[in-house]
């Protein structure tokens, strides 16, 4: 899927054969109204895609840890959620709800630019509230854990926050 930000682009083209000759088949809202989707179609090939419009506030940077900033990029937030919810029972649109929620985040913020471990933790908790078994798959490699101690205070931080503030993951009483 590509994604336009700002506005329609005029010249579009083809993933498949490069041509312009984009037509627009459909457009219509997200379910949560932040983007418009339009499924279009290259009069070329017949090759078929989807693009994303949606609006975005202001460019925000993204400084990693090495120091070197990067455009924040809202496809890279989803394709890592993505994998970290791979086969779990979460729709691509909640996923894409719960981006939306970072970027406004973000936008909302004064400051234009975010240390990736800011973003990291904002993925951690939209990712919590989604499926506990995506949030455990993305911590443990975005936290790095060497020892296997590490992960069990870790597991022991998330059977807390589970049982202080999610009583929608309620375990099953007889
Ligand atoms: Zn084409």
């Amino acid at each position: 899927m590509l994604y336009d930000s700002y506005e329609s682009v005029p010249y579009m083209r083809c993933p498949f054969c490069q041509s312009d000759g984009i037509q627009v088949k459909d457009s219509r809202p997200t379910e949560d109204n932040s983007s418009i989707r339009r499924r279009r179609v290259c009069s070329e090939c017949g090759g078929r895609f989807t693009t994303f419009e949606r609006i975005q506030l202001r460019d925000i940077m993204i400084v990693k840890s090495d120091g070197k900033r990067q455009p924040f990029d809202r496809e890279k937030i989803m394709r890592s959620m993505e994998v970290a919810l791979q086969k779990r029972p979460v729709t691509t649109e909640q996923i894409e709800k719960a981006v939306t929620g970072i970027v406004r985040q973000l936008e909302s913020k004064g400051d234009n630019e975010f240390s990736s471990l800011y973003v990291g933790d904002l993925v951690m908790q939209a990712l919590i509230n989604l499926d506990v078994v995506g949030y455990i798959r993305y911590a443990s490699v975005y936290k790095n854990f060497s020892e296997p101690e590490d992960f069990n205070a870790f597991l022991q931080e998330v059977q807390d926050l589970q049982a202080a503030n999610m009583p929608k993951v309620s375990k099953k009483k007889p």
